[in-house]
């Protein structure tokens, strides 16, 4: 019971005023120690850097988005994501070895960078450094968010890392998104690692910029099962408008091929920034309302 009481009552000191110094101290700290960003989004008005500004698309056009998950542990494995098209979207562990390079050279390319950022899943067998778990206050949550931030400053997005357990659990969500929101000018992509996730509705109530995972591209390993993700990505987007897939660096190669096909598909491929529902989040209600919440695809933990 302990462990669980412990980080809601933490979160009720960082509410404090005094907590809110400490905050604001840390934060200080954070820009006297690291780089500036490269850039980083206004939550109010959404901009991004000129040259990834789409043309207007034909009416009808489906869009789609991608990300890289999991950047950082091979460079030269990691690196030939740089070699995608520019919209492609790369979020990278931020503790390991080569993240930050990754994202470093992924953002001076223009590409939408995202901290990959590790939650608690099911499995806590192998976790990332810097994990967030349910046994941790709020402050060292914050501690977690402010390092990931110094090692990845070109970042204007989050996603999760696993968390099939954390995203479920809406005071825990509560914490993570008002820390997001708090550290500014940052966007959330919940990366659905389990079906019970409350991560999307959670960041809509709290005014954060939000997107969400249709399809995981490579998550069977074996191609016929890759070009059924692919197809139904295609068959999202088409029906909704817009659907946002993730992969995987063990599958570069054949996203690479795969990716060249889209335009003759009649689908454009977008960065996942263009996707950022402003419009919706203005007028958000809190109500579970996107249509990403239903049918959702079997995902990995
Ligand atoms: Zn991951």
């Amino acid at each position: 019971m302990m462990p669980i009481l412990l980080p809601w009552l933490s979160w009720l000191m960082w509410m404090s005023p005094l907590a809110s110094d400490q905050v604001a101290a840390r934060q200080e700290q954070k820009v006297a120690t690291s780089e500036p960003p490269v850039y980083r989004l206004d939550t109010s008005t959404i901009t991004r850097p000129d040259h990834l500004i789409q043309p207007a698309r034909r009416p009808g056009q489906a869009q789609v988005a991608v990300v890289i998950d999991d950047l950082g542990h091979n460079f030269s494995r990691d690196a030939m994501a740089l070699q995608l098209p520019e919209a492609v979207a790369l979020a990278v562990l931020p503790g390991s070895p080569a993240g930050p390079k990754i994202a470093e050279m992924g953002a001076k390319q223009g590409r939408s960078i995202l901290i990959h950022l590790p939650m608690q899943g099911e499995d806590m067998g192998n976790t990332e450094p810097g994990t967030l778990t349910m046994g941790m206050s709020m402050s060292e949550w914050q501690q977690h968010l402010a390092d990931a931030l110094i090692a990845v400053p070109q970042a204007t997005g989050i996603n999760n890392h696993q968390g099939s357990v954390l995203t479920a659990e809406p005071l825990a969500m509560q914490w993570l998104m008002q820390a997001i929101k708090q550290e500014g000018g940052l966007f959330f992509l919940d990366s659905r690692t389990t079906s019970e996730s409350v991560a999307y509705r959670t960041a809509r109530r709290t005014g954060l910029p939000v997107l969400s995972r249709r399809v995981f591209l490579d998550h069977e390993t074996e191609e016929p099962a890759m070009q059924a993700a692919f197809d139904e990505w295609i068959r999202l987007a088409r029906r909704e408008g817009q659907a946002i897939a993730i992969a995987h660096p063990h599958s570069l190669e054949w996203l690479a091929g795969r990716l060249s096909t889209l335009e003759s598909q009649g689908v454009t491929l977008v960065p996942l920034t263009t996707l950022l529902p402003s419009a919706v989040i203005a007028r958000s209600t809190g109500q579970s309302d996107a249509p990403h919440e239903r049918a959702l695809l079997p995902s990995p933990q």
